[in-house]
């Protein structure tokens, strides 16, 4: 399984950060991968020298605080950080392995940016203003927000087209879930990934609002003081139903189901979640059409 970083993963990283990094200086950076740079100014050598600030997220992105210029990274599908105490000192070398950018800071430790696989997807942004990020300036209400209350959901539920995996995972509407923790969600709020989410009202708003809110609560409280090299296999191990087409759902015992949305598929529980009935693969009906 693939784990790709979501809210709680990000979250974990950036706390991880303002307790290693904050307060060290930005020594050097390495840029390994020349493609993963999506802006050219200011210039990524212009953060040697800069004190480490803070470190924070917006949805899925990762902002590291240089004292007011910040690099702000989109870890995608297969990026990750990876910490170490003791960083080489050797740059890596490029488009040799999976190293795309190195941060050294003043005291030997830093990390690595990392992507596996063949599809690109690790954006890297050094920008004065996060909100200039596009991907930042589209991004929905946090849903760990106080200000996301179930007034907020249903707002958003109200307006929407989709269905509710669609919605949850739309980062304009809701930042920071993906298709790991929408599926977990849907799971405890035991509700179908295709159900309209405009008919989403009173007690079952209630339902997912307190869903998201605790799925996504409880996947941060676990992840706390978890070393980032350990935050995958912490995912991995508490997941419900996601990833685990063919195993027992965990509420029920009967077998977790799989089915195509979007570019990629999803896992629930016929019987929590679809009164017992499989969910038809509407991709391919689709395409038989
Ligand atoms: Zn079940």
């Amino acid at each position: 399984m693939v784990v790709v970083p979501e809210l709680p993963e990000v979250e974990a990283l950036a706390a991880f950060l303002r307790e290693r990094a904050v307060g060290h200086f930005v020594a050097r950076i390495d840029v390994a991968a020349i493609h993963v740079l999506k802006t050219y100014d200011p210039a990524p050598t212009s953060l040697a020298g800069q004190q480490v600030t803070g470190a924070g997220r917006h949805g899925k992105f990762l902002d590291l605080d240089c004292d007011g210029l910040h690099l702000v990274v989109h870890l995608a599908r297969a990026g990750w950080l990876h910490w170490r105490e003791q960083l080489a000192p050797a740059p890596p070398k490029p488009g040799k392995g999976p190293i795309a950018l190195r941060l050294h800071l003043d005291d030997g430790a830093g990390f690595d940016l990392t992507e596996a696989g063949t599809k690109k997807g690790l954006s890297v942004y050094i920008v004065t203003d996060p909100a200039t990020v596009p991907g930042v300036a589209r991004l929905g209400i946090d849903p760990l927000r106080e200000d996301f209350t179930s007034e907020a959901l249903a707002a958003l539920t109200r307006s929407a087209r989709q269905q509710l995996k669609g919605l949850l995972t739309d980062q304009t509407v809701i930042a920071g879930i993906g298709n790991a923790y929408s599926d977990e969600i849907l799971h405890v709020a035991r509700m179908s990934p295709f159900k309209p989410s405009a008919g989403i009202t009173g007690d079952d708003l209630q339902v997912l609002y307190a869903a998201v809110r605790t799925t996504l609560a409880d996947a941060v409280a676990r992840s706390d003081g978890v070393a980032a090299s350990d935050l995958k296999r912490e995912k991995k191990t508490n997941l419900r139903v996601h990833a685990r087409t063919g195993q027992p759902c965990r509420v029920c015992g009967d077998t977790v189901a799989e089915v195509s949305f979007a570019d990629s598929s999803l896992q629930y529980c016929p019987t929590c979640q679809t009164g017992g009935k499989p969910l038809a693969d509407r991709r391919m009906s689709r395409l038989l059409k």
